[in-house]
């Protein structure tokens, strides 16, 4: 069977950085980009102008960027197959990685797969339907579009990311609502300090989703009372769900170590999993930065711990 020194799994800014790293330091790296499970590129392919990834001063489109990003990977030998991994076993080594189309061993493995926004499956917000043209998961990348300028928006979740969504979008919108579920927030006391005396901030308590309406575009939403079940229309045009998110693992099918939220386990200051040789970089492994720029410095720090394992195993020659 082909057998590699180090195979990448993902395609975001942590697994291209690792590649280039990697491909560097001559470990001919493999990246499986994915394929079926989202665009290669990750979560910044489905963003616009990205504005604050360093060395960009006038910004960069989020798909330019990861392209940008692969190119540079593959300048230095990287070889991207477009192919999801179905399986792996790091039970022996080599370890097998099982791809859509290709099988492979590998002495090391960085995985950097990410994590996926939650969205609710509530008519209006699915693909096909509003999706992308009013209906999003990230506040920051979408919100300064002008369909949301002067605009009364919905922030869906009752979390730190939901406050922070809704203030942000207080710089575009005319108001922004915040529905949560519940008659109190799980955000942090001080965000919570800060979204209830914010002017431009309204909190729906004990309300949810339930419908979503438009022509083009959104133009309003339906909320439903948690107990009354009465439900409302108010005119909207945007509805951003904050949510939480998921972290990508399933193909892990539970041989690295995962944290209670779902997250990979990484040795703090670290890539090191629970696995010696496999190591985690970027969203799958970080639920609280989640930053372009922080995927990528985790996706360095990846490359430089499999180097060193390899040469420690002897296995880097
Ligand atoms: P989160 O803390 O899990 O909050 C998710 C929110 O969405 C909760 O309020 C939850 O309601 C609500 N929710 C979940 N499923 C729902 C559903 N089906 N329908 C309606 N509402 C639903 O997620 P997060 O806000 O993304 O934060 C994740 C982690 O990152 C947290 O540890 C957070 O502290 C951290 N973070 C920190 C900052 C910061 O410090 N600046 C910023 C962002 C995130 P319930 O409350 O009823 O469960």
């Amino acid at each position: 069977m082909n057998k590699k020194k180090l195979v990448i799994i993902g395609s975001g800014p942590a697994a291209y950085t690792a590649a280039i790293y990697a491909a560097r330091a001559n470990l001919s790296p493999i990246i499986f980009e994915g394929f079926f499970s989202g665009p290669s590129g990750g979560q910044l392919m489905t963003t616009t102008e990205v504005e604050n990834y360093p060395g960009f001063p006038e910004g960069i489109q989020g798909p330019e960027l990861m392209m940008n990003f692969r190119m540079q990977a593959q300048r230095f030998g990287t070889v991207c197959l477009g192919e999801d991994v179905t399986s792996v076993d790091f039970s022996k080594r080599p370890f097998l990685i099982k791809g859509s189309k290709t099988s492979m061993e590998a002495d090391a493995v960085i995985i950097a797969t990410g994590a996926t926004a939650k969205r609710l499956d509530i008519s209006g917000t699915r693909d096909g339907e509003f999706w992308q043209k009013g209906v999003t998961a990230c506040a920051v990348c979408d919100g300064a579009a002008p369909i949301f300028r002067d605009k009364d928006l919905y922030v869906i979740g009752g979390g730190d990311s939901a406050i922070e969504e809704a203030i942000f979008l207080t710089k575009f919108g005319k108001k922004v609502f915040l529905v949560h579920r519940r008659d109190s927030l799980r955000a942090s006391k001080i965000m919570c300090e800060r979204v209830l005396k914010h002017p431009k901030i309204e909190v729906i308590w004990n309300h949810v989703l339930v419908n979503v309406q438009g022509d083009q575009l959104v133009r309003s939403v339906t909320l439903e009372h948690v107990e009354t079940k009465v439900q409302k229309s108010f005119p909207a045009a945007g509805v951003f769900f904050a949510i939480g998110h998921q972290p990508n693992t399933g193909f892990l099918a539970g041989q690295v170590a995962l944290a209670s939220n779902g997250y990979i386990e990484v040795k703090p200051g670290s890539t090191y999993t629970s696995v010696p040789g496999v190591f985690a970089a970027g969203d799958v492994q970080d639920h609280i930065y989640r930053q372009a720029i922080t995927a990528a410095g985790s996706g360095c720090m990846a490359a430089l711990d499999a180097e060193r394992f390899l040469s420690e195993q002897e296995l880097h020659t």
